[in-house]
């Protein structure tokens, strides 16, 4: 087990107007070890809020969150943030590399705070491996803005591996690319999910892509429930 949610539920209030906004009702789901799956649903129908409570971004209004077992009320932020980066890899709909770094250099920016002094050490090992793997090892002295969007995408992927997580989350990860660059991205997050047995949760709108995963859920009125499984 890796993430569990128990029973969550996420309202959000807007200050100084009696309106709530119930996003999230009762949810409970449990990612394990090597589990591929995607979340769709209407614009709104609070699927990013549900990927934020998963890497622990956000917090839940109620209901519990554990992290490999532990509920993660235990742990101060500093211990969050730590355990987060050294378990969960996170890819957004904009790359979010930073332009004055090569590309070498961005893909190691997650191993600065690093405290496992063997992974720090494979980190760069890692970083040409993957990088290999995804097509752009030529490209490693190259800074984002003389990349492709397919190309700066696939680096966040490599980013989102560097500290070899046991979770990856992928908030609308084909959002702003071309219909070849999506479905490449799509089949190398399908790759890596079965190669690391690393698990992967997709947020999309895209629904070829929610089917590269093994089980599709959709969101819909605050409650997840699974459209799909193979
Ligand atoms: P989705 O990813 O499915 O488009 P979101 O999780 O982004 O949905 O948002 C779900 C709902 O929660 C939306 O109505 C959104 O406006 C609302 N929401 C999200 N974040 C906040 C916030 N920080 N404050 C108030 N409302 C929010």
């Amino acid at each position: 087990m890796i993430v569990e949610l128990d029973s969550i539920s996420k309202y959000y209030e807007n200050e100084g107007i009696i309106t709530r906004r119930d996003v999230l009702n009762e949810i409970s789901i449990a990612i394990n070890s090597g589990d591929a799956l995607s979340i769709v649903g209407p614009s709104g129908s609070g699927k990013s809020t549900l990927l934020n409570i998963l890497g622990t971004l956000d917090l839940p209004t109620s209901g519990i969150v554990k992290i490999k077992g532990k509920d993660i009320h235990d742990f101060n932020e500093k211990q969050l943030a730590e355990i987060r980066n050294n378990n969960i890899g996170f890819i957004f709909q904009l790359h979010h590399l930073l332009p004055q770094l090569t590309l070498i250099e961005n893909v190691l920016v997650p191993t600065i705070p690093q405290k496992d002094k063997s992974i720090k050490k494979s980190a760069m090992e890692r970083a040409m491996d993957l990088l290999d793997s995804v097509g752009l090892v030529d490209k490693i002295h190259q800074r984002p803005g003389q990349l492709s969007g397919g190309e700066c995408q696939r680096a966040t992927v490599v980013r989102a591996l560097i500290n070899e997580p046991n979770l990856v989350l992928a908030d609308e990860p084909t959002g702003s690319l071309d219909q070849d660059s999506a479905d490449q991205l799509g089949e190398l997050l399908s790759d890596i999910n079965k190669k690391y047995n690393v698990a992967m949760v997709i947020v999309t709108h895209s629904l070829d892509l929610a089917k590269k995963m093994d089980t599709i859920y959709k969101l819909d009125h605050g409650k997840l429930n699974v459209t799909i499984s193979e």
